[in-house]
């Protein structure tokens, strides 16, 4: 073992002209805590390291294919792709071998061995210690080789890269005791084959019966032929009076296990429901169902097949910034082109999976040309399309289905105004909002819905953003609201703020954000009349505290840019209100801690003019307390906004100094 082995695991495998043939690698720490874990996680879901297996012989052959259509030598004669699965019952071993990509030695060290892929980490700590939760994790997180040592006591895999010679194969050998061997090899066949010595206590995989019922559960739609040797043939009884005749005696011949059809080629009338769900799962790589699919053939202009698929739960870094993953698959020509073609949908349509067939793409088609090429467009569009009809009506039709969907996926949907101009009304048809008509969290309404039951003569759409749920439903903006009965729409997610500042009206009218600008609300039926007395009386309020107002916006003139009587509030004392186009307070300060510069935007405070504490205020004589008085009433109100004080301790002490005064 070399020092750098040992002393620096997480670089150490890496390193290809470090190992000698016969040398022993030491794994990456990581990938031996992985090894543990899957060991002990998978113990009654043994069986998925055939799927696992079955599913990297498949990739293979599909980059093969691929790498083909541009170089046809790397072929050497043999197109006829494939994965073999043998078992040998004496020997105690399994092997599943492909003719597809094969490694090379660089990729062997890269692939196996290290856990390159940044997923790696939130791998480990998403193990939940439940088998059937952590079962479904592996194939999310490309952890699936793996998954043989959860059968295997020792794997061998030896590979030759699809144009290379025979002679430079590479052997893998490793008994996942904290490393692995590596040897060149001699290979005639292209392609990889991993055999397993099978682990005593799982003996019951050494029988070919029960490997072809997990490969018609796992791989049935695997899109290559996956072959087991079948029942030798009986030999010929002699006819009577003959000598048996001196043939060889029969061989057992390669069958086809799985049904590797194009499942998306059929005719949907032939395919079931479970028909649907089998192809997902396998081509999707998930472990549950979906949750809806669109399967649709267009002909004419343009030839292509869609096949997309909802599914129930989102992928652990759906909501990361970085997240690139893009679910569509592309074939052409029922060729399998590329996974994560980024081009077939928008980033806020992330989360859909499945795939596009198409028949007038070139098959040399590169990323590159998919870039501007009018046919992807074409596609592109009308899959955003279905995809949002296929929402709205289980909006419609199943609204529990909907509203998993929408718990999992909402958010991402939300970036559509920013993204999707042309669909964003479409979009925003789908989107659920908690109320200020309910007590609870979780009692979603939709814009419709909102529309609805708005007031006569109310003609905006009221809402407030906010970094909670209680903040929103609390915020003392919503006094008036409350007050008159105008609901208003509580947004809480991050997203909502950047989302609002694209999405300007619905269904023909506009959203107005409770906690912004100036507040209108004339126009509603019902509340002019009841308060035409109330009027005068607070206008005569707002004249007598006028004074008071004019000394609290000279204290605070660095803090606001204005202080204003307030005709949102009944009960608090204060709120604070952005001018109508700036960001709202929880926002700044996010975009203040990611290091965002921004250009300093300063609320206005408003005050309620029939509230005690502007009473006392205005007898208070002296100037030092009437400034604490101020300062208190910014702060308070900063706070129920959600908002963080620049000056906490200062706040504290004003207060503390306030409860002091009241005892004296
Ligand atoms: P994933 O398949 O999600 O990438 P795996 O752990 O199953 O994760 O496989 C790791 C990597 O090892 C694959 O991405 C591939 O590069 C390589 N690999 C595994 N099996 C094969 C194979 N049969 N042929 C070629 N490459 C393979
Ligand atoms: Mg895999």
């Amino acid at each position: 073992m070399s020092d750098k082995t040992q002393d620096n695991a997480d670089t150490a495998s890496v390193d290809p002209q470090g190992a000698k043939d016969g040398e022993k690698m030491v794994f990456q720490a990581e990938v031996n805590q992985l090894l543990q874990l899957m060991i002990h996680s998978l113990y009654s879901n043994q069986e998925i390291f055939l799927r696992e297996l079955i599913s990297n012989g498949s990739d293979a052959c599909d980059k093969l294919r691929f790498e083909a259509i541009a170089d046809a030598t790397l072929f050497e004669d043999d197109s006829d792709l494939r994965i073999v699965v043998s078992v040998d019952e004496d020997a105690g071993t399994i092997s599943v071998s492909d003719n597809g990509i094969g490694m090379n030695r660089d990729e062997v060290v890269a692939n196996i061995g290290t856990i390159a892929k940044s997923g790696t980490k939130q791998f480990l700590e998403s193990l939940t210690g439940d088998q059937k939760t952590d079962a479904k994790l592996i194939g999310q997180f490309g952890v699936g080789f793996y998954s043989a040592f959860v059968v295997a006591e020792s794997v061998v895999l030896t590979t030759r890269k699809a144009g290379e010679s025979a002679e430079n194969a590479v052997r893998w050998e490793s008994d996942a005791s904290g490393g692995y061997t590596l040897n060149t090899a001699e290979k005639a066949s292209r392609g990889t084959e991993i055999t397993l010595q099978i682990k005593a206590e799982c003996k019951e995989f050494l029988n070919a019966y029960r490997l072809r019922s997990v490969i018609k559960k796992y791989s049935d739609h695997i899109t290559f032929p996956i072959m087991m040797l079948g029942d030798v043939p009986p030999a010929p009884v002699p006819a009577e009076g003959e000598d048996a005749p001196v043939e060889e005696p029969k061989q057992a011949e390669l069958e086809q296990v799985n049904a590797a059809s194009a499942l998306w080629t059929r005719p949907k009338s032939e395919i079931s429901d479970e028909d649907y769900q089998a192809f997902y799962k396998q081509v999707c790589n998930d472990f549950e169902d979906p949750l809806t699919w669109a399967h649709n053939r267009v002909e004419g202009n343009q030839e292509y097949i869609s096949l997309l698929y909802l599914p129930k739960k989102a992928p652990f870094d759906l909501y990361d910034g970085n997240h690139q993953r893009n679910g569509i698959k592309l074939f052409v020509q029922r060729v399998f082109i590329m996974d994560e073609a980024e081009k077939l949908m928008p980033r806020y349509l992330r989360f859909v999976r499945g795939l596009v067939d198409s028949n007038d793409l070139p098959l040399n088609v590169s990323r590159e040309i998919l870039q501007d090429s009018k046919i992807i467009d074409s596609i592109r569009n009308a899959s955003v399309k279905r995809v949002l009809s296929m929402l709205e009506k289980m909006a419609d039709k199943q609204p529990d289905d909907y509203a998993s969907f929408w718990s999992e996926f909402g958010a991402c949907l939300k970036e559509a105004p920013g993204e999707d101009f042309a669909n964003k009304e479409q979009a925003a048809k789908l989107y659920r909002f908690d109320t200020s008509n309910s007590d609870k969290a979780g009692e979603l309404t939709s814009l419709d819905d909102y529309i609805a039951r708005m007031k006569v003569g109310q003609d905006k759409l009221y809402y407030i953003t906010a970094d909670g749920y209680q903040t929103a439903r609390n915020s003392p903006h919503l006094e008036i609201f409350k007050d008159k009965g105008i609901e208003v729409l509580l947004m809480h997610d991050r997203v909502d703020e950047w989302m609002m500042s694209y999405l300007h009206e619905y269904d023909g009218k506009s959203f107005v954000s409770i906690a912004k600008g100036d507040l209108d609300l004339s126009a509603i039926e019902g509340l002019e009349q009841e308060s035409a007395e109330d009027k005068a009386e607070k206008e005569k309020k707002a004249a007598d505290v006028a004074p008071t107002i004019e000394r609290i916006k000279t204290v605070l003139a660095q803090n606001t840019s204005d202080v204003r009587a307030s005709t949102r509030l009944t009960s608090s004392p204060a709120c604070v209100v952005m001018g109508e186009h700036d960001m709202a307070l929880h926002m700044q300060q996010l975009m203040k801690q990611a290091g965002h510069d921004l250009p300093a935007s300063k609320p206005v405070l408003e005050v309620n003019p029939t509230h005690p504490i502007l009473d006392l205020m205005d007898s208070e004589q002296d100037d030092d307390r009437f400034n604490d008085w101020a300062h208190l009433l910014l702060d308070q109100a900063l706070l129920a906004d959600g908002g963080q004080l620049e000056d906490s301790a200062g706040f504290v002490k004003r207060m503390n100094e306030m409860f002091l005064a009241l005892k004296a």
